[in-house]
This record gives C-alpha cells, structure tokens and sequence, in this order.
C-alpha cells in the first residue's frame, strides 16, 4: 500500500447516496445565508459556520479574520501548502424566495447553487473528512462578487501566501478544465475641449471628437492581431482580445459644440499581453489625444501550462472520475487573477449548472458529488 491510499477519510467513499445527501445538506446551509455584498452580518455568520464545520477536523488549522467589513477564513491541513482552494461564499442579489433551496428533479436550486456556494461545499466535505496532514490550504472569502478587495485581492497581496497551483471551482461550464481566462482593463477617458455654436465649428475644439479618434485608434491596434496571429481552436474560442466602448456621454444639445466628454471602456486580453503592454498602450493613446486617463479595474490574463505537473494530476484524477478531459477557455474575471499577478497557476472548473447571477439558479446535484471525487483523487496525488 502507498502512502497515498492511507489516507483516511473519514466517510466510507463508496456509500455514494451517503455523500450525496451530506454535501446537499451543507450546500443548502450555504446557500440559506443571505450573503450579499451589503449583509455584512450574514457574511460573518457564513465564515462562522464554515469555522465550526471544519473545527470538527482536528487536524486542521483555521485563521478567521475581518478585512473592512468582509469576513475570510483560511484553513490548513499543513504548515507547508501546495495547493490552494479558493472558494467564495458572497452571492449577487437575489430573489427572497432564492434563499430557500429546493430540490427539482436532479437540480439544487437557489441563489449560489452554482455560483458557488454547491462548489464550495465539495471542498468544504474534503477538508472536514480528511484524516492526514496533505499540503492543502483552502482560502474561502466573502467579497468576490464586488471585486475581492477586501477578499483574495487583500490576502494574495498583504498576506504571505505562498503555493505551486490554486484550484478554484468558480468558472467554465460542465467540467470543463479551464486552462486560460483573459485579462481586464477597464477604463475611462475624459475629454476636454472648447464650447461653440454648432454653425461655427472652427471656433470650438469638440470633445467627442477627440474620444471617437482615440477609440478608433485603439480598437485598431487592440484588435490588429485577432485574425491573423491565431490558430481555429483559438478562433472558435473567440480566445482573442476585445474592446467595448460600454458608455459615452458628453454635450447638451444637437447645435453646441461640446466641451466635455467622457468614455468608460472595457478591454479584455489574451495571455500574449501583459497588463502592462495594454496601460502603456492606452496611456500613450491618451496623450497622444489629450484625454485624461482613470483606470477603474485592472486584472492579469490567468493560464496554466499544460505540462504544469499538478495540471497533470489534475488530469489523471479527472480521467479516473469523469474519462477523456475536456478543455476551455474563461472569458470572465475570476479570483485566479490575482493568484497570476503573483505566478501561481490556476486551474478552473465548474459543475453542471445553470442560471448564475439569474433568477433561476441552479446546480445538478450528481455532479457536485463527481467534482469531490475529482478533488479527493487530484489531492490523494499530492504531497
Ligand atoms: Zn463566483
């Protein structure tokens, strides 16, 4: 026998009806906490909670604390930590009625059921059973849905945190392994130029003028690689970078000039660039425009080699769970940005679901029990 199949967990792993029903109870827990972004009491109860089911693993090692007014806890099944799961416990908006999972059909329902409060209890179910020290941490925040300032963003740069991979259960579709996702850089740009009457042009600098030429010029060069540089799987993927002018306001009426202008632009981009590569770019645009530059939200492109050796136990523990890997892309931000600002590669994946962020929000209950055998085996792999 290796050392790897003693570990010992503390459920018998082919009662399977037994863990499916524990990890719907937990993930109904979960999801009846009101955790949205202004409940900062349900946010403290949720960590609480998580706290005191985990505190029934003797073995693991738990730090709770309070960032502003959101609320982390970090626990560990080692002083050394390989691998990180991150998992997030705050939820968008909701219907009241979303805060009362049900069961239909196969699907749990309710707010949080994919995104990601039925993810997180299959890593929560790991961490409580398992009976042996294994290089893993898991990290489990409360602001992801606002940005994870005071979440992921805080704890990757004030806290020292060190690991080989993250796995972070909050992306994709159906078990796809997600091996990349873009990069972000969202913006505005204020134009300033000098009123007239519409009749005499030459009198008066237009403000919109000025934003549509140095849009247009940025979309140009933004894009310019697009078709050209990739190959079809790229391109099937839409894995290309893209711009969106997503608001623009400026002027008071069809015969005035405008002297003032603004533009709020959405630049996603693919791991060939650095977040550097795109500010240098749209700084100098901006100069070159005389437009003034606020950056709203940064966020570094995330992707994984594929001959990264825990990717590969990733995907042998996937061939025993689930068969043949399917891979894909992620076109969203996840917290796996910031684990890339810091170098650790990220490996995403997400259930079978549906209806994130929407008023019928679900998870298919079999494949949460399949993403925790996927996790069980992927750590039996490590240490
Ligand atoms: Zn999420």
């Amino acid at each position: 026998m290796s050392l790897n199949e003693q570990v010992f967990f503390d459920v018998d792993l082919s009662n399977y009806e037994f863990i499916r029903k524990e990890i719907v109870e937990l993930a109904s827990s979960l999801i009846r906490f009101k955790t949205t972004a202004s409940n900062e009491q349900e946010l403290k109860n949720i960590i609480d909670f998580v706290e005191n089911y985990l505190k029934a693993n003797k073995l693991i090692s738990i730090n709770k604390f309070k960032v502003n007014d959101k609320y982390n806890l970090i626990a560990k099944l080692s002083d050394k930590i390989k691998v990180y799961f991150v998992v997030h416990l705050d939820v968008v908006d909701a219907l009241d009625s979303q805060f009362n999972p049900y069961i239909e059909d196969n699907k749990l329902v309710g707010r949080g059921a994919l995104d990601m409060k039925g993810p997180a209890s299959t890593v929560l179910y790991l961490f409580k059973n398992l009976k042996q020290n294994i290089p893993i941490g898991l990290i489990a925040t409360t602001d992801e849905e606002i940005g994870s300032l005071s979440g992921v963003k805080y704890i990757l740069e004030n806290m020292d945190i060190k690991a080989d991979v993250a796995v972070i259960p909050d992306g994709g579709e159906d078990f796809n392994i997600i091996t990349k996702g873009k990069g972000a850089f969202h913006f505005r740009v204020k134009s300033y130029g000098k009123s007239a009457h519409g009749s005499t042009t030459w009198l008066g600098i237009n403000a919109v003028d000025k934003l549509l030429k140095f849009y247009n010029e940025l979309k140009e060069i933004i894009l310019e690689n697009n078709e050209n540089d990739i190959n079809q799987v790229d391109k099937d993927l839409h894995w290309h970078n893209t711009v969106n002018l997503g608001k623009i306001e400026g002027g008071v009426k069809v015969n005035v000039v405008p002297d003032y202008a603004y533009a709020d632009i959405d630049i996603r981009f693919t791991e060939k660039y650095t977040l550097d590569n795109i500010y240098n770019l749209v700084d100098y645009l901006a100069k070159k425009y005389s437009l003034e530059l606020e950056v709203l939200s940064t966020g570094q492109p995330v992707s994984i080699d594929l001959n990264n050796k825990y990717l590969q136990k990733f995907i042998e523990s996937y061939k025993v769970v689930l068969g043949e890997p399917k891979f894909s892309v992620e076109h969203g931000a996840t917290d796996g940005r910031f684990f890339a600002a810091k170098n650790i590669p990220v490996i995403t994946i997400y259930p079978k679901g549906q209806g994130l962020h929407s008023d019928y929000e679900w998870v298919d209950v079999d494949s949460l029990v399949i993403l925790f055998k996927l996790f069980y085996n992927f750590i039996l792999k490590i240490s």
